[in-house]
């Protein structure tokens, strides 16, 4: 899986100025769980997901509001 053009290594947590790191985390909403790729501070846990990501969360939204 090499097909995101992000480089992640440039992302830095906005609360505490550390490097992210790259790694499955855990999307959740209301009660719907889906492991996705993203970026997590290591430091305080903080979870950042790229704009690509955002727009494909979004879509789950739309799809469990639907139901
Ligand atoms: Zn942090």
């Amino acid at each position: 899986m090499a097909e995101m053009g992000e480089a992640w290594e440039e992302w830095y947590c906005f609360k505490c100025n550390e490097k992210v790191t790259e790694g499955e985390v855990q999307f959740s909403y209301l009660q719907f769980k889906k492991p996705v790729k993203g970026t997590r501070c290591p430091k305080c846990g903080a979870v950042f997901v790229s704009e690509e990501m955002g727009r494909k969360l979004r879509s789950i939204e739309e799809q469990i509001e639907d139901k």
